[in-house]
Parts: structure tokens; sequence; C-alpha cells
């Protein structure tokens, strides 16, 4: 048998390699499942055998490392900016002037110019020590936890790469992964995030590195700068950094006219929408880096590189007329429709106009013709109105004041920018959209049961509400369109089936405001029943770790409301799982009860994830910065000098993890 030791090396090299077949090369080599089989194993060895800790350890990737307040270092070399142009004219300019400084002739790299967030990576003996953020150009937040997380960053290089240099890039959101973390918040009831590019860049300042995790992001390299690399082209920076393990894009390609620049400009304004990621221009970088040294930089951009910004799409149209969408927590949303236009390789027939301000600001009106733009959104949006072509007769757009669905009068809450329909209990789109949230994937699951079905059921008045769906039997729906006799039975057999399924994804059906998937399982875990949830005071929930005001007075007013309770007394008689089952609670003890911890540092034997389970299973609770009614700190190494000092001052006893460990 292999000794344990040479086996964590042997999956550590495994399971990095998958890592970069998948992530950089994107020709995965394995199952995901195998994949996670392999990570169980290593991570269960690297438990029993710390001292063969490395930072490079594919582990690592899941986060863990929770950072306060990000430490602001200064760059090596400072990051500087681009400078821009717009038009063929701008870049023969630039040729001209390249032409003054520096001798003999000029090639170009182009490359595409990636809409993210900045990154400058430190490698040192071919391990990744260091990430920071652009910052104001000097200095920059080291970010290095968070960085450590994306899989596309190779922690530990391989082939001939320098002993210290460093490398920049950009940190994208690629559509897909935007698209998925939009439908998880939406299925919580949240407002969508905006656009990749601001996603990524707030991804990097998340303080749990965990929750980066989560975050689909990826890292696409464009420089590497160091003393004595002993590389002479950009182009060819490219290519060593992609041999060293980087994900650097195939795309960028070397020429040697400002014509040649042109091409790939507009082979890239045509096609850029076909790429999972995206761009907002190219960048020209003068290809040695001999006549780089040459020209330098000025006080705000190298001289030898050169942006050239894509048009931001836009077309004009006329706005037919203004339709709202109700949503399941009955927020109000505008849409425009519009004659059919095509934008951005694909036909656009509506855009959104978000809220009644956005309509009274840009002063939009039936029949305008209107201008539309496609930008990192999905969903496109309409900037502004062709006044020149606004026909006389033309009346400003009146909001609607009362539902569309239900005519219920539309209320606006002091300080949210949606007007939302109150009738929660009358107005269709809030009762299917409840439902159809109640069966999902994430929720409860319901098999033999769609979105659409649910609309005809509540349609036809079979059911209102998702206890409802408890007494449908085949009897009932058998006769409705479509629906089969086989089809019929699939339905009633998968709501019966979803009895099984765990409280927290119940919770999370049930469509509390603001409790998405996570906080559902946070709240299910802590209250361990829906009654002892509903029992809650605001106070109370507060202190539940990650719960904030918006989440308590969401959950405070859920159970305020006899409908609801009632409908969870149903479903209880039913017997859907509204506590935790046997097994979840025999996990859990009550030995830390009443007890608060902080954590802070990095440990040995357990993660800080599992240190913080431990702690919660036990009944104790982890708040996150010290106070005079901290119990404990369980400090690691590394725990920052000021938090000693305060919990020394306030006397609250430091406590190692083999210390804690032996209170359990
Ligand atoms: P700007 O922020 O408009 O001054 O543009 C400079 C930024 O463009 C840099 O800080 C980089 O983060 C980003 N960028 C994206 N792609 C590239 C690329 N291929 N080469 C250089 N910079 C790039
Ligand atoms: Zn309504």
């Amino acid at each position: 048998m292999m000794e344990e030791k040479e086996l964590i090396l042997k999956l550590r090299k495994e399971l990095s390699q998958h890592n970069h077949n998948y992530y950089v090369l994107d020709k995965p080599s394995i199952s995901d499942f195998e994949f996670d089989i392999k990570l169980k194993q290593l991570q269960a060895l690297e438990l029993s055998n710390p001292e063969m800790y490395d930072s490079s350890s594919p582990t690592l990737r899941v986060g863990g490392e929770v950072t306060k307040n990000f430490e602001t270092l200064v760059h090596a070399q400072r990051m500087y900016s681009l400078d821009n142009s717009y038009s063929k004219e701008d870049l023969m300019d630039w040729e001209i002037r390249l032409r003054k400084m520096v001798d003999g002739p000029i090639k170009y790299t182009c490359e595409l110019k990636y809409d993210g967030a900045s990154i400058s990576l430190t490698y040192e003996n071919g391990m990744l020590i260091q990430a920071l953020t652009r910052g104001d150009g000097t200095q920059g937040d080291n970010v290095t936890a968070n960085i450590k997380t994306i899989k596309s960053v190779p922690l530990k290089l391989q082939g001939d790469y320098p002993v210290k240099f460093e490398i920049r890039g950009e940190i994208v959101l690629p559509f897909d992964g935007f698209k998925a973390l939009n439908e998880e918040k939406i299925a919580a009831g949240e407002d969508p995030y905006k656009n990749p590019r601001n996603t990524a860049s707030g991804s990097l300042k998340l303080q749990d590195s965990a929750e980066v995790a989560k975050r689909p992001l990826e890292c696409l390299l464009y420089s590497v700068v160091g003393e004595s690399t002993g590389i002479e082209t950009q182009f060819d920076n490219l290519e060593k950094a992609r041999s060293w393990g980087f994900k650097v894009p195939k795309v960028a390609s070397l020429t040697d006219s400002i014509e040649g620049v042109l091409e790939f400009v507009n082979y890239w304004d045509l096609h850029r929408h076909d790429l999972p990621y995206e761009t907002d221009g190219i960048v020209v970088k003068v290809n040695s880096l001999f006549q780089q040294a040459e020209l330098g930089f000025t006080a705000k951009a190298p001289r030898w590189a050169m942006a050239y910004k894509f048009k931001a799409e836009q077309v004009s149209t006329i706005l037919e007329h203004i339709s709202y969408q109700v949503g399941r927590t009955g927020a109000i949303t505008p849409v425009a429709n519009l004659q059919p236009v095509e934008l951005a390789g694909t036909i656009v027939k509506r855009a959104s106009l978000h809220n009644a301000d956005q309509i009274e600001k840009l002063d939009v009106r039936i029949g305008d013709w209107v201008y539309v733009e496609k930008g990192g959104e999905i969903i496109p949006k309409i900037m502004g109105v062709d006044l020149g072509r606004r026909s006389l007769n033309s009346s400003k757009t009146v909001y609607i004041s009362s539902c569309p669905e239900c005519e219920t009068p539309l209320v606006r809450k002091e300080g949210e920018a949606q007007h939302y329909c109150p009738n929660d209990m009358g107005c269709s789109p809030q009762i299917i959209g409840r439902i159809q949230h109640y069966i999902s994937r994430k929720a409860l699951d319901i098999e033999g049961l769609g979105g659409e079905t649910v609309a005809l059921l509540v349609n036809e008045g079979l059911i209102h509400d998702y206890a409802d769906l408890y007494d449908l039997t085949t009897d009932q729906i058998i006769h409705l369109d479509r629906m089969a006799e086989k089809s019929a039975d699939n339905l009633v057999s998968g709501v019966q089936a979803s009895k099984d399924i765990p409280f927290e994804r119940v919770l999370f059906g049930l469509g509390i405001r603001y409790v998405g998937e996570t906080v559902a399982k946070k709240l299910a875990k802590h209250y361990k029943s829906i009654q002892a949830l509903s029992e809650a005071s605001f106070e109370d929930l507060e202190t539940v770790d990650e719960i904030g005001i918006k989440i308590a007075e969401s959950v405070i007013e859920f159970f305020k409301i006899d409908v609801n309770i009632r409908m969870v007394s149903r479903l209880i008689l039913c017997g859907v799982q509204l506590e935790l089952s046997e097994e979840a609670l025999s996990n859990q003890t009550t030995q830390l009860q009443g007890l608060r911890f902080v954590v802070s540092g990095v440990f040995e034997t357990v993660s800080r994830d599992e240190l913080k389970v431990l702690i919660d299973s036990n009944g104790g609770k982890v708040v996150s910065s010290i106070s005079a009614k901290t119990s404990f700190v369980v400090a690691g190494s590394n725990m920052g000098p000021s938090k000693r000092t305060k919990a020394d001052s306030l006397k609250v006893p430091i406590i190692s993890e083999m210390e804690f460990l032996e209170m359990l």
C-alpha cells in the first residue's frame, strides 16, 4: 500500500492537472463525481497529516479564509491604465508618434480587452504568493485568499518559469456563470446582479473566500512583468505564460502594420458576441520588449500600448407599448415592447425600463424612437429618446397605479424603486410564481410537475397555494388539457415524494423574501423547526450568523400573516418536513449553548469552515467581531495583532484550536 504522504502528493498532482485541463484548457479529463471523491480523499488525508500543509494544494480552492480588512500593499511595478483610441486615424497618429521614438520595423500584438477587474499575481519559485487588485495603480488590495479559489489561476506552475515574476490579467465572470448566479438570486426573490464586470470586481472584495469559490470567475492573463524573464516579445510572453499553466486566450495575433491591427478590430467587432465573456475593445501592444523599454510610459499609461474601444452597439427603433410584469414577490417591472430590430446579432423585441423613475428620467413615450443598447446585461436597455423624431401629439407616460393582473392599487415603499402589488393572496402571477418556486429544483423538486402545469392548475381553480398540491387527486387532473393518465399519476406521486425533502429546502421553497438557499440552510440549522423559527424575535434572528436586518424583518413579516401560518400548518399535517430530521439532529449537541466565538487566523487540523460548523452544530454562535459579549477567540496562526489587543483589553480568553477541540 502506498504511504499516506506519497498518496497526498500523487492526489495533489493529479487533481491540479484535472483542474488545469478543465479550467484552463477547457478539456475535462475526469467526471465531476470522480473529482469530488478524490478531492474528499485528499482533504481527509491532509487533515490527518497536518505537517504536509502546502499552500498550493487543490483543497484550498474551496476557500474558507475570511478577510475582514484587505491589506493595502504597494505594487512592485505600477499598474498603468491604457490610452484609448476610437478610429483608424487615432491609430495612425499613434504609429507616427512611435516611429519618431524607435528605430526599425514595428510589429504589434493584438489582444482582446477583457472587461472585468484587473489583478496582479506574484509567483516565486513557481508558487502563487500574492494577488493584488489594481487599486490606484500604485497600491492595491491584497486579495490572495480570494484569488486562490479561482480554478484557472495556477497555484503551482509547470515548465521553465522565472524564479520570481509578476503576471497581470483580468478577473472576468463569463456570461454563463453570470446567468446562473442571477437565476439563483431571482429564485431567492432578490435583485439580480447588474452586469458581469461589477459582479466580478465585487467578488474580489468579499470577506469570505468560500463565497468567492462559489462564483464561477475566471482569470485571463495578458502580461508578464519581471526582472529578467529572458523573453523578447509580448507575443512570446503570452505563449510562455500559457506553457507555465496560465489561461491566456488564444485569440491574440501578431501583425506588422496598423492595417493588420484594423483587420483584427473589424473581425472582433463583429464576432465578440460569440465569446463566452465580455470585451469592450482590443489592446494593441508594440511587440518587441526592447522597443517597449525605449518607449516607456507617460504619467498615466505605457506609450507602447493602445486600447481601441468598440462602439457600444446601439440601434434605434419605435417603442410600441409598455407592458407591466408582476413577479412572484409582487414587484412590478415595466417592459418596453419594441418594433423588432437587430442588435448585436439577435432580434430585440423587448427592453427593460426598470421602474417608474427610469421612465420619468428618460421621458419615454409610446411611439417614440428610442435608442437601445446592449451592454453586459442580458436584457437590452433603453438609453434615451430621439427627440427629433417625436411626434407632436405624443403624451407623457403615466405609470400604472393599479396591478395589471388584479387591479389592486400598487404601493411603493419608502426607499424602494419598485412598485408592488400588495394583493399577494389574490393576484394570479404571484400565486403561480410562488407555487412555481415551491416546486423548483432547489426547493421541493417535484417530479412530474412543471411551471406551465402549475399555471394551468391555478387557472382551473384546482390549487391556490402550494399546500393545495398535496390534496390533488388523479381524478381531478386527468381531465385537464394535455394531461394523460400516466402524467396525472406521475404528478400525484411526485407531490407525495416531496414529503421526504429535508427541512432546509422546504424552508427555501416557502418563498420568504430574501430567504435564499444559503439563508434557508442557516435558519434551518439554527432553529431546527419551523415552529421555533416562527416564534423567533427580531433580536434573536439578527444574532444568527449572516442574518441581517433585511432578512430578519422579512421572516417576522411572513409569520405575522395568518394565511401563511395556516398554510404552514397544513404542510405539517400533510407530512412535509418542517423540522430537522433525527439524523440531522443527532449530529448536534448543546455543549456550547450560549457561548459566542470569534474565529481568527489559519488553522492546522481543521479548516476555518469546519470550526464554524463545529461551533454551530454544538449550539454555539459564531460572531464576526470581538466585543465584550464574546466568550472565546479561537486563534490560529496569523491572527492579526489588533484582534489580539482587542481581546486582551476586553479580557476575552484566546484559545488555540486544540483547546477548542478539547471542549467538545
Ligand atoms: P482602462 O481601465 O480603460 O485604463 O484600461 C486598462 C485596463 O484594461 C488594464 O488595467 C487592464 O485591467 C485591462 N485590460 C483588459 N485586457 C487587457 C489586455 N489584453 N492587455 C492589457 N490590459 C488589459
Ligand atoms: Zn396584482
